[in-house]
C-alpha cells in the first residue's frame, strides 16, 4: 500500500479527527518537514501529543518523493529538478530566476533570489495530447497527491526562495483539480503562507472546472493555454480543444471575470506558418479584447524529432505583438526564454543525459520534461 504524505491534507486531517486529536497540530508537522527537508524526522516534531507521534509513525511519512537529479543552467536562471515519487514515476519541476545575481552553485543549499517561480507538475503526463507539447507525446500515467504536489515545493526550498508557484509543468491540473486545490490550500495556509495572488493555475480551458475553480480557491491566477485565435486552429493542435469549443471557453472566461478583479493569462505558443501570421493576430485580438487578459506570448521551443513545428521568426513575433498592443490596446508580453541548455524551459523534452548534475548520491537520471506553457 503507498505510504501517504504528511502533506495530504485530505488523509491526515481525517486520521487526526478520527483519532481525536487536535488538528491544528498538523501545521507544526508541516512546518518540522519544511524546515528539515534533507532529514525530516517525525519523532523530531517538538510538542506534539503522544498519540499523535503512534499514528504518525504508522500511518505517515514526512516526504513520499525524493530528489533524484538537478541540473542547473549556465546563467543560473533556471534550476531543474527531476523528482522521484513512491510508485517509481518521476516528475520535473522547475526553478525560474529573474534575479540572477546570486552566487554560483556549490554543492550547498543555495540562498533564496527575490523573484523566483516554482513551475511544478500536476500529473506523470498528460491526456490532452497538444501536438507541440513533449507531455502530451508520452499520454498520461497518474494523477499526483495533493502531497506530492506540495513535496516539490518543499524540495525546491533547498535551492531558493520560492516566491510564485506556477501550474504549468507536467500535466493539465484541471483533470486533476481535487489535489491542485487541496495543495494550493496548503501553500497558501499556515506555515507556507504563500499570498494566492502568487498561484497560477494553467489550463487547456477545463470549462466545468474554470466554473468552479474562483469558488473553491479565491484568488488564484488563471492562466489558458489559448494557442490559437479559432477554433480550427486550435484543434488541429490541441486535439481536446474538440471537447471545449472556443466560444463556450470565451464564455466561460467572461464569466469567471464577473467574479475575478484580476486579469487572466493567456498564453499562446508562436508556432511558425501555423498561428504566427498577421491575420491571426487580428483574430485573436478581436476575440480576447472583451477580456481582460495579459497575453503571453511563448516563442516555441523544438523538441528534437518529437515534433514537425517550428519556431515562429523573431519578427513574427513582435510584429504579432504590435498588432495585439496597437490595435487591440492588449497588453502583450513576450516570454523570456529561460535555462535553454539545460531543456528548462517550455515544451523541451530533455533527451540528453549529459548536462545533469547529480545531488549529494543520487545518481543521474533521464530527463523527463518541463513546459511551462
Ligand atoms: S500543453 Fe499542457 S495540456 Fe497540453 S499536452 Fe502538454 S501538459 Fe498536457
Amino acid at each position: 500500500m503507498a505510504v501517504r504524505s504528511v502533506f495530504d491534507v485530505g488523509e491526515i486531517t481525517r486520521e487526526f479527527e478520527n483519532a481525536g486529536i487536535d488538528t491544528h497540530f498538523i501545521a507544526s508537522i508541516w512546518k518540522h518537514v519544511i524546515q528539515n527537508p534533507t532529514s525530516p524526522s517525525l519523532d523530531g516534531v517538538p510538542s506534539l501529543p503522544s498519540k499523535a507521534y503512534e499514528l504518525l509513525r504508522s500511518k505517515f511519512t514526512p516526504l513520499t518523493s525524493s530528489l533524484a537529479s538537478v541540473a542547473e543552467s549556465m546563467d543560473l536562471s533556471t534550476t531543474k529538478l527531476l523528482i522521484r515519487l513512491q510508485n517509481g514515476a518521476s516528475v520535473e519541476t522547475v526553478i525560474m530566476r529573474y534575479d540572477t545575481r546570486l552566487g554560483k552553485y556549490d554543492g550547498q543549499p543555495r540562498p533564496g533570489g527575490q523573484r523566483s517561480t516554482l513551475c511544478v507538475s500536476s500529473q506523470v503526463g498528460c491526456k490532452m495530447g497538444c501536438k507541440f507539447c513533449a507531455t502530451g507525446s508520452m499520454g498520461f500515467k497518474s494523477n499526483l497527491s495533493s502531497g506530492e504536489i506540495v513535496e516539490q515545493l518543499v524540495h525546491a526550498s533547498r535551492f531558493s526562495r520560492i516566491r510564485n508557484v506556477v501550474f504549468m509543468g507536467m500535466g493539465e491540473p484541471l483533470n486533476n483539480y481535487s489535489s491542485v486545490v487541496k495543495a494550493i490550500q496548503v501553500m497558501t495556509g499556515y506555515p507556507i503562507q504563500l499570498s494566492p495572488k502568487r498561484i497560477t493555475v494553467s489550463t487547456v480551458g477545463i470549462i466545468h472546472a474554470i466554473n468552479k475553480l474562483q469558488d473553491d480557491i479565491p484568488n488564484v491566477n488563471l492562466a489558458v493555454s489559448l494557442h490559437a485565435p479559432s477554433q480550427e486552429i486550435r484543434t488541429q493542435i490541441m486535439p481536446a480543444g474538440r471537447a471545449f469549443p472556443i466560444e463556450k471557453l470565451m464564455d466561460a472566461l467572461l464569466a469567471y471575470q464577473k467574479k475575478s478583479e484580476q486579469s487572466i493569462f493567456i498564453e499562446y505558443i508562436m508556432l511558425d506558418g501555423v498561428n504566427d501570421q498577421e491575420q491571426h493576430a487580428h483574430q485573436l485580438g478581436k476575440l480576447i479584447q472583451v477580456l481582460k487578459v495579459v497575453i503571453n506570448l511563448i516563442p516555441f521551443n523544438p523538441i528534437g524529432g518529437l515534433s514537425s513545428y517550428k519556431s515562429s521568426t523573431e519578427e513574427n513575433v513582435k510584429s504579432f505583438q504590435k498588432i495585439l498592443r496597437g490595435t487591440y490596446n492588449i497588453r502583450t508580453t513576450i516570454r523570456q526564454q529561460m535555462g535553454q541548455d539545460i531543456s528548462g524551459a517550455c515544451g523541451q523534452l530533455v533527451v540528453n543525459l549529459s548536462e545533469q548534475r547529480s545531488v549529494g548520491s543520487a545518481s543521474l537520471l533521464s530527463d523527463i520534461e518541463d513546459i511551462c506553457i
